[in-house]
């Protein structure tokens, strides 16, 4: 994973809490909008508590699922970007590889290489 699939894949779990959380708010309401004293006799006042148990088990689900996708967010970024420069086998450093994701040099030899590249060109 590079550092593009992990913004990628960052994007997408937030747009999924986001969608989650939303929901999660609009059930809110839709469960205080149902006045105490609508419920007039004891068949509506079961199926009043069934929803409400229905409701509590797809909102513990949401909110499961919810907590995945906070644990996923963290581990990327958590995750450690590294890559090893093609010429002399150091590790690049991160900084560097956050600011420029398809290098493939350190930083010395990406100048050695350019100076080198230079030479050749004022050479030819
Ligand atoms: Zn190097």
């Amino acid at each position: 994973m590079d550092f593009k699939d992990a913004s990628k894949k960052l994007d997408g779990i937030e747009k999924e809490i986001k969608k989650i959380e939303l929901s999660l708010w609009e059930k809110r309401k839709e469960v205080f909008a149902i006045p105490v004293d609508q419920i007039s006799d004891l068949g509506d006042q079961w199926m009043s508590e069934n929803t409400a148990y229905v409701m509590a088990n797809e909102r513990n689900q949401k909110v499961q699922k919810l907590k995945e996708l906070y644990k996923n967010k963290k581990a990327i970024l958590e995750f450690k970007f590294t890559k090893e420069c093609s010429d002399c086998g150091i590790l690049i450093e991160e900084n560097r590889l956050k600011a420029v994701p398809s290098t493939t040099r350190c930083i010395c030899c990406q100048e050695f290489h350019e100076e080198t590249t230079l030479r050749d060109l004022a050479a030819a």
